[in-house]
């Protein structure tokens, strides 16, 4: 293995929250730099994640303000990505989802036909945008094609050519538990 740190999934790495901590956003690596201020959030600079906190002692406080920002840019580029997607599978009649944001540790998305609901996974935000287009034209087209059939991958193949190099790279450097 070249980069063994890239194949330890996030989800079991055990966080300190420091500078110098490696953290990922859409498909790249970025560094942290904690600094203490009034106002709290996140800023991506360069390759540098800033996260201000008022109170640098606090593990807690890091993790929550961190994790607030990857919902609300999650939020963003999920709502691009389902738009896309629903856009791309509009031929196959799908229906018009809600898009539910959850941490999920065994799958990167679920599609509840029944009930009319995308649920992503959140981990997804730290992956490369072309992943999680794949993963939103997947789950939508299982509106139309609830099983993994050979329906449901003739679709796909013809709405993403290349869903499969993206979904290997899901498996190969963004592992789930
Ligand atoms: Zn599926």
């Amino acid at each position: 293995m070249f980069d063994n740190l890239d194949t330890v999934p996030e989800l079991l790495k055990n966080f300190q929250f420091q500078t110098g901590e490696k953290h990922k956003f859409l498909g790249d690596n970025y560094r942290l730099m904690v600094e203490e201020s009034y106002d709290t959030g996140v800023i991506i600079d360069n390759y540098n994640m800033v996260l201000s906190v008022q109170d640098m002692n606090s593990a807690k406080q890091k993790e929550f303000v961190l994790d607030m920002w990857y919902r609300e840019q999650a939020r963003d580029v999920f709502v691009d990505a389902m738009s896309t997607a629903i856009v791309k599978a509009a031929p196959y009649q799908v229906s018009f989802p809600e898009l539910k944001i959850y941490r999920l540790e065994d799958r990167w998305g679920s599609c509840s036909p029944k009930s009319k609901r995308v649920i992503l996974n959140l981990e997804l935000i730290k992956t490369p945008k072309e992943c999680i287009e794949y993963i939103a034209l997947h789950e939508m087209l299982h509106f139309r094609f609830p099983n993994h059939s050979l329906s449901f991958y003739g679709a796909l193949g013809t709405l993403m050519s290349d869903w499969k190099e993206r979904e290997d790279m899901l498996n190969r450097k963004y592992r789930l538990l």
